[in-house]
This record gives structure tokens, C-alpha cells and sequence, in this order.
């Protein structure tokens, strides 16, 4: 096993904070995996495996073992008249995984297209976009169970698959994914309903989308609304959308008809927190070197030198001053260590 010691966060998660971790390897097997946690069980030490470090906030030293993901290969298992069946190594680029299957005209994740990450963390939080989430078109995850020490596959419904939520998100660390196995349609039906998709279509002069050009399309949004955290140190969307129940949401929705929710279930509702923190007064607030980014007030940004602890306090306050004002406790999306 090849190891560095203290090393520098900064360039490992797109948040760009500067901690330390204590020890750093790569994966590129599913033996130096088992191999690097049975060293860390020898000296008694935490692990964490990381992608991109996209959804990951540091805000004190590592004093464990970080592994990077790096097992790659994408493969196709199967197929049949009407599906393709593809294992994918948990290291692999995620939008690079999505622009080899839109090329193939293999449909389904295309609505994910962009997404930063890898292939290995998207059934961590259940990854979705444009009204599309990942879990639809996976087959079966295969990991390493830290706990009983066993190599497992875990089929779609063993995944609990749930909004920005599965099993290994619950059962944090325990499940150290090495493959991801997808089921893609041959002929897709596209999902062009969501958000902004049609106008772009529209503005494109495209009546007809195929793969490429919805996928095209939604780059083209995502770029002009999201912060590209080669810039701009970010993580994506800070807090998930609360659910709350119809009640409370009826009280709430005469007090601030403007709100934007809408029903999941008979009863229950869910708020776009984006919105809750808007009306607060936070889109584009700035405190040192942490802010609320102008065009998209789910997303904390680091304009260079922040901690991940000065993030963090910045998130405390926002969740403090929405649940001052509308009695909803939101939840933060991003993994806070
Ligand atoms: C600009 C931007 C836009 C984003 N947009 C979206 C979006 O539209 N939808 C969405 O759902 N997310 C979005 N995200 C969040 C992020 O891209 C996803 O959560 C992504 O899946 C994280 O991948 P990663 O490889 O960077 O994971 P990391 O950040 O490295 O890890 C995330 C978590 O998964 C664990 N983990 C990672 N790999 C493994 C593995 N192989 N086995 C076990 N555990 C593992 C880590 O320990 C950690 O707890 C966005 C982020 C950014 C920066």
C-alpha cells in the first residue's frame, strides 16, 4: 500500500477548504481496499472512502485513513431486445459514465448529465436532477461490509433507496462500494417536463430532442445557474428540501402564500429550501470568505480562503433564521466530517 502522510484537503474535495488528513492512499483494487481496511483495524484508525470530495465538507483534521476511489472500467454484462446491463467501477467520472452511455443511445441517467462525482458515491445520496434520480436505473450495488468483513451485492430494493438517501448514507462508512451495476433503456423515453428543459429546447429550435441534445440542454442550464468549483469552491446544494406535513404545511402557506412546495404524498409536502432561505434575506450574502451564491440560494460558496468550520457556522445561521421564521428544520445535503 502506497502511503502519504499529512497531506493538504484542499485539492481532494471541491469545497477547497484546507485541512489536514493523517494518511492518504488510492484504490484501484478491490484487494487494496480489504488491504487498507484491515491495516486501519490493525492500528485502530477511522477510514473514509472519497470520489471528487463533491459533496464532502472537512471542517477539522482527518486523523485516519482517506482512501480515493479509483477502481474504473465500464462493462457490458448483458443485454437484452430492450435493455442494456453495464457494471461500472466506482471510480469512474460520473459525467463521463453518462456521456458514454447518451453516445451509445443507452437512456435513463441523461437527465443526470454533469453531476459532479463519481460512479461509486452516486447511490450514496440517491443522485438526482431535472426529475430524475439515479436509483431508477440501478440494478445492484457490490461493496465491502466493514462490519461482517464480507463482499456483498445489495439489489435495488436493499438499497432503501429514498430522496438524497439510501442505505449507505444511513448506515454511514459501513458499505465501501467498488461497482455499481445499471440497467439503461435502448429506446428511452425522454423527460423533457422538468424545470427549464423545454424553453432550452424551445430557445434551440429542437422539436424532436434526441439523447444528445437533452443532455445538451441540461449542461447548458446547469452551467449558466450552478458555480463551476474550479472557481468557485462549492458543493453543490447545501440543504435538502424539507418535508413537512399538509397541516402545518396549510398554516404555513396562508401565512406566506407565496411559498413554493408541492405534495408528495396525500400528506405530506415538500418545501423548496431555496425558497425558505431566499425569503430570509440570504441569496447572495456574503460574510468573509463564505457566502450564499446570487443565482442559487441552496448553494454555499468559499470565495478562496474559508474553513470548513466558518462554512459550517455559515450554514448554522441560515438553518437557525429559517427555523425562526417558518418553524422548518432544514437538513444539511452535504457530508459534514
Ligand atoms: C456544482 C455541484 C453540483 C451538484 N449537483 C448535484 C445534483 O444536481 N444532484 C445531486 O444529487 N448532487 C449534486 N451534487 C453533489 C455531488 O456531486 C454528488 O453527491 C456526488 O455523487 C458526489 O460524488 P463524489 O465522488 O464527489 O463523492 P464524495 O463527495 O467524495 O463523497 C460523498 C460521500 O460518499 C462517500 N463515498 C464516496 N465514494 C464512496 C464509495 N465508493 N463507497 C462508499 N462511500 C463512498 C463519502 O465517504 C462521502 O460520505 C453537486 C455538487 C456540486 C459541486
Amino acid at each position: 500500500m502506497m502511503l502519504e502522510e499529512n497531506i493538504s484537503l484542499k485539492q481532494l474535495t471541491t469545497f477547497g477548504c484546507d485541512e489536514i488528513g493523517r494518511y492518504f492512499t488510492r484504490i484501484t483494487t478491490a484487494a487494496a481496499l480489504t488491504e487498507a481496511i484491515n491495516w486501519c483495524d490493525e492500528k485502530h484508525l477511522p477510514f473514509l472512502v472519497i470520489g471528487t470530495g463533491s459533496n464532502i465538507l472537512f471542517t477539522k483534521p482527518f486523523e485516519g485513513l482517506i482512501l480515493k476511489m479509483g477502481i474504473t472500467g465500464i462493462n457490458k454484462t448483458n443485454e437484452t431486445a430492450t435493455d442494456v446491463f453495464l457494471t461500472v467501477g466506482a471510480g469512474e467520472n460520473w459525467h463521463h459514465f453518462v456521456s458514454y452511455c447518451v453516445q451509445k443511445s443507452w437512456g435513463g441517467i441523461e437527465n443526470l448529465s454533469l453531476i459532479p462525482g463519481t460512479v461509486g458515491a452516486s447511490p450514496i445520496q440517491n443522485i438526482g436532477a431535472y426529475g430524475v434520480e439515479v436509483q431508477e436505473c440501478i440494478e445492484s450495488v457490490t461493496a465491502f461490509d466493514t462490519h461482517t468483513k464480507t463482499w456483498i451485492t445489495l439489489n435495488n430494493n436493499q438499497c432503501a433507496f429514498g430522496y438524497r438517501n439510501s442505505l449507505f448514507k444511513k448506515e454511514k462508512n459501513r458499505y465501501l462500494i467498488t461497482t455499481v451495476q445499471f440497467v439503461l433503456k435502448k429506446q428511452a423515453q425522454l423527460r423533457t417536463d422538468y424545470g427549464s428543459i423545454k424553453e432550452k429546447l424551445h430557445e434551440k429550435n429542437i422539436k424532436n430532442p434526441s439523447l444528445a441534445d437533452l443532455s445538451n440542454a441540461i449542461i447548458q442550464i446547469r452551467t449558466s445557474k450552478l458555480p463551476d468549483p474550479a472557481t468557485l469552491g462549492n458543493a453543490g446544494s447545501f440543504f435538502k428540501n424539507p418535508s413537512i406535513n399538509k397541516i402545518n404545511f396549510e398554516k404555513l402557506k396562508l401565512k406566506f402564500p407565496e411559498m413554493i412546495a408541492y405534495p408528495i404524498s396525500d400528506d405530506t409536502y415538500k418545501l423548496a429550501a431555496g425558497w425558505l432561505i431566499e425569503d430570509c434575506g440570504w441569496k447572495g450574502v456574503r460574510k468573509g470568505n463564505v457566502g450564499c451564491f446570487d443565482k442559487q440560494s441552496l448553494v454555499l460558496v468559499n470565495y478562496g480562503q474559508a474553513t470548513g468550520k466558518e462554512i459550517y457556522d455559515f450554514s448554522e445561521e441560515i438553518i437557525q433564521s429559517v427555523l425562526a421564521k417558518f418553524d422548518v428544520l432544514l437538513e444539511r445535503e452535504v457530508n459534514i466530517l
